[in-house]
């Protein structure tokens, strides 16, 4: 019999695919690490795992405690699972950007969801930030996580994802791209490709609306650069200490309307469905392209699936509204039926 004990051992192996049409004008090799293949759908399945393991160890959650983190919705997925098959209570603190296919997902396993205003100040206390921090703090046994902070994070990426990527791509990878948000992903996986080969390039994407990109340029914390956007899981308006910018090579940032018009064209063009982060990652991606050589190994990592957005960008009228769905993605739809 082949069998895992339980779904948090289904976690993690998710596979690398090669990405063709919409990558054709670069010679380079395109592989997407496509994460919605772990059970949650989603990247963030590892580190919650590890995050709540790391807690377990040494003692910060105690038997029967309640998790609460302030989540974007996948990391609430991860320490769902988690707390279902470990038996502890969780309360996400979520913002009211996030999809509603994402808040109702978190109840279907368990979750007490509790929704705040995005457009608030991280010191506002509406604002996710501070309401997580409140609830950790009034509520008995309770465990705060803080995915920005916690280092267990990245480390989830530098022991999973990281060589994972490296054993795959058989130490042939020569530029990873990748969202970032907390910077777990990003941090962790840059960390174990340096070691294994300082060469390797590391490229995050960033979104208009968050600081990354001026900060790693500058030095200088902007706050001109702060605005609101629609894409999720990507960009922030303070600096996680789960970025770590020396490793990072450069930044490039994407457009709302792209990350909808090439997440799109992911699922007519390559029959991969995932969220806008990814067609984040992948115009970020194409931005890059003077970088990358003929012979180069290009990774990108795809965070979660499209099933979470179907109101959203896959929905023509959400789209329309924004004026998003433009001559390129008719394009691509013509392309496929005729
Ligand atoms: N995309 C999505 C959809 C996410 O949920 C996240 C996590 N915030 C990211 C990208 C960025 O990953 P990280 O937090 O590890 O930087």
């Amino acid at each position: 019999m082949n069998y895992a004990n339980n779904i948090l051992e289904t976690i993690g192996n998710t596979p690398m695919v090669r990405l063709n049409k919409v990558t054709e004008d670069i010679q380079a090799t395109v592989l997407a690490k496509v994460e919605y293949f772990n059970p949650g759908h989603s990247c963030k399945d590892r580190m919650a795992l590890k995050m709540v393991e790391d807690a377990e160890a040494d003692g910060r959650l105690k038997p029967g405690g309640t998790i609460i983190e302030g989540t974007s919705g996948n990391t609430g997925m991860g320490l769902a699972l988690a707390a279902v098959v470990k038996g502890y209570k969780l309360i996400c603190v979520i913002t009211d950007k996030q999809s509603k296919e994402k808040m109702d997902i978190l109840r279907a396993v368990g979750a007490k969801v509790v929704v705040c205003p995005t457009d608030v100040e991280p010191t506002d206390p509406r604002s996710y930030y501070s309401v997580s921090k409140r609830l950790a703090e009034e509520t008995p046994n309770a465990w705060y996580v803080n995915q920005y902070d916690n280092p267990s994070n990245a480390q989830a990426n530098y022991e999973q994802t990281g060589p994972e990527i490296w054993e795959q791509t058989n130490g042939k990878i020569t530029h990873f791209v990748v969202g970032v948000g907390t910077g777990g992903t990003i941090s962790g996986v840059a960390k174990y490709l340096k070691e294994k080969n300082p060469d390797v390039k590391i490229w995050g994407v960033d979104t208009y609306g968050s600081v990354f990109k001026k900060y790693h340029e500058t030095g200088i914390f902007d706050e001109n650069e702060v605005y609101s956007y629609v894409t999720e899981g990507i960009g922030e308006d303070i600096l996680p200490k789960n970025v770590n910018f020396s490793l990072i090579d450069g930044f490039t940032k994407v457009t709302d309307k792209d990350a909808a018009v090439y997440t799109r064209k992911l699922a007519l063009q390559e029959g991969i469905f995932v969220g806008m982060s990814s067609g984040s990652a992948l115009k970020g991606l194409l931005q890059l392209k003077e970088h990358f050589k003929p012979d180069d190994v290009v990774v990108v990592l795809f965070h979660d699936s499209g099933s979470r957005y179907i109101g959203k960008i896959f929905n023509d009228d959400w789209m329309r509204e924004r004026g998003y769905l433009d001559e390129e993605i008719t394009k691509a739809v013509d392309l496929i039926q005729s």
